[in-house]
């Protein structure tokens, strides 16, 4: 194993896991990232006194995080704190109402009880129900190698096979969810889990419930310095586990000998270097690496079969004053939500109403703000597409965006914001080759795409692996973790017998 060259691309959570993981079993990795800071999607902007998670904001099965620290042999407190949230998001409509999800179930079921038709019972029916989906997918779906049908011939996947309806993959989410709630409100606000993985609830199976489990059953979390300490933190284990860095340093190709791999060409300071390696893991996206870096052109059949998942249209606003109604995590609902979810996959447009989420990490690291001020990422999923025209459609979604935070929160921002940033579909894709800009890779909008999801190894070419948000198990900060960890656990075990 000593000596095996190892070319991750891409300094993505996934390829920074698979990088620390492989460094630790002796192998001799170099990461390539085309950007001059690591992070990919979950990047950070620090600018004229406030600091912004560009990306992800909220992180659930942290277990997953501290295994990776654990099974190198590290303590993950000498890296990173995590922290539970007391109030997982507040969730407020244009009629008044607000609705807190607390992380205590018995305090978020008094408050159905008191804002909403549903009852407690209610509540933790449903939450014994995604939970059961947990427990019969987890192990087969999202820890390990899913490389075929064939993954499910085992005890466990048989077990799970003979009680299917109880992973409830024939229904969509939207149609669980409203079985279970009598509250348009409740059924709202659970169908909004399929936009953690990028996907309509209205044609997602409801197997998605299981998100809802990972979120109330065991928490809702957040590294205490934001989300991006926790890319310094993997970064500062990976060097310590003996990873090299490349950053600024573009792959152009991935270099084959017939079907076999070869090595990679990089642009680096204008320079095009063509170096050998035994072998390649692309944390890039899979249609990114599979036409651009492989140069095929079939992956183009893919764009038929497959369905991105969303993008998102982000603003990241410093703005003065202190809104003590608002939490780190915040949602204001459209009045429509079948209608949203139509022009995002359908009409492939901006909301003409958009769910407004808002997080603020300034309100548990007072450090990302200046004093007086808050960090206000504010966010509208957005179709995965080319985003042309993007100023314009970005300056009419603002004005929108500000009159839906007045009219529902009234809060009248227009002359507290001091800094600004924005972040499109286009920007996105531009950013980290992600297909048209989605979020997550594949959508789920279809019952089969846990299947059809890129596995691990390639199985076209020898020494290529995938790890990362398009590849299995899917997208979100823990499946890319999983990813890392699936590819180099399949890279070593491999290895091991040569
Ligand atoms: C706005 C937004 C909000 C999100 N919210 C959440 C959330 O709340 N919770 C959550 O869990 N997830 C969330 N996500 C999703 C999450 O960020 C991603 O699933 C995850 O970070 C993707 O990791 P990855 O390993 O797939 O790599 P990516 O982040 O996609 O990184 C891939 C890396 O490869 C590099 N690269 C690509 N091509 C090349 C090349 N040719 N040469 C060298 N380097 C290359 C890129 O520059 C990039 O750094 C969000 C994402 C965004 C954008």
């Amino acid at each position: 194993m000593a000596g095996k060259k190892v070319a991750v691309i891409g300094a993505g959570l996934g390829g920074l896991s698979a990088a620390a993981r492989l460094a630790s079993s002796g192998f001799d990795v170099t990461v390539f990232e085309k950007n001059s800071q690591p992070g990919g999607k979950a990047n950070q902007i620090c600018k004229n006194g406030f600091r912004f998670d560009t990306g992800p904001s909220l992180l659930t099965m942290p277990f997953v995080v501290e295994q990776l620290f654990l099974e190198l042999g590290e303590d993950i407190a000498d890296y990173l704190q995590l922290r539970k949230l007391e109030t997982i998001c507040k969730y407020f409509w244009e009629d008044g109402t607000t609705i807190t999800a607390y992380s205590s179930k018995e305090k978020f079921a008094q408050e159905i009880e008191k804002k909403t038709t549903d009852s407690a019972s209610n509540l933790f029916s449903y939450l014994n129900y995604t939970e059961t989906i947990y427990k019969l997918t987890a192990d087969l779906f999202l820890f390990n190698d899913f490389s075929n049908w064939k993954s499910l011939l085992n005890r466990k996947g048989l077990n799970t096979l003979f009680q299917i309806w109880k992973i409830d993959p024939f229904r969509t989410m939207h149609y669980a969810n409203s079985a279970f709630f009598t509250d348009k409100k409740m059924v709202q606000l659970f169908d909004r889990y399929a936009t953690y993985n990028g996907s309509n609830p209205y044609k997602a199976p409801a197997t998605l419930n299981i998100i809802p489990h990972v979120e109330y059953n065991i928490g809702g979390f957040v590294p205490d310095g934001g989300i991006y300490s926790l890319v310094d933190a993997v970064v500062a284990l990976a060097e310590k586990k003996g990873v090299k860095f490349v950053f600024n340093a573009e792959i152009k190709k991935i270099l084959l000998n017939n079907r076999t791999l070869s090595g990679i060409n990089y642009n680096y300071k204008g320079k095009e270097i063509k170096e050998e390696y035994d072998l390649v893991v692309s944390n890039a996206d899979v249609h990114f690496t599979n036409t651009k870096l492989l140069g095929y052109s079939r992956d183009v059949s893919l764009k038929k079969k497959f369905e991105p998942s969303t993008s998102a249209l982000v603003f990241y606003w410093g703005v003065k004053g202190d809104y003590p109604n608002l939490d780190v995590h915040n949602i204001i609902f459209s009045s429509d939500y079948a209608k949203e979810f139509k022009e995002l996959f359908e009409d492939k447009i901006y909301p003409s109403e958009p769910t407004i989420y808002i997080y603020i990490s300034s309100k548990f690291n007072k450090k990302d703000a200046h004093e007086g001020c808050e960090n206000w990422f504010v966010m509208i999923n957005a179709p995965a597409n080319q985003d042309q025209n993007r100023d314009k459609k970005a300056t009419t979604m603002k004005k929108m965006m500000l009159e839906r935070i007045k009219t529902v929160l009234g809060i009248d921002l227009k002359e507290k914001i001091i800094f600004e940033s924005l972040l499109t579909a286009a920007d996105i894709e531009n950013k980290t080759s992600s297909y048209m800009g989605s979020l997550y890779g594949m959508s789920s909008n279809n019952k089969s795409a846990a299947f059809l999801r890129q596995k691990n190894k390639s199985d076209k070419i020898s020494g290529l692996y995938y790890c990362g948000g398009s590849a299995h198990p899917g997208g979100g900060i823990p499946l890319v973790l999983l990813s890392g960890k699936i590819t180099a656990d399949l890279i070593i075990k491999s290895k091991a017998h040569d």
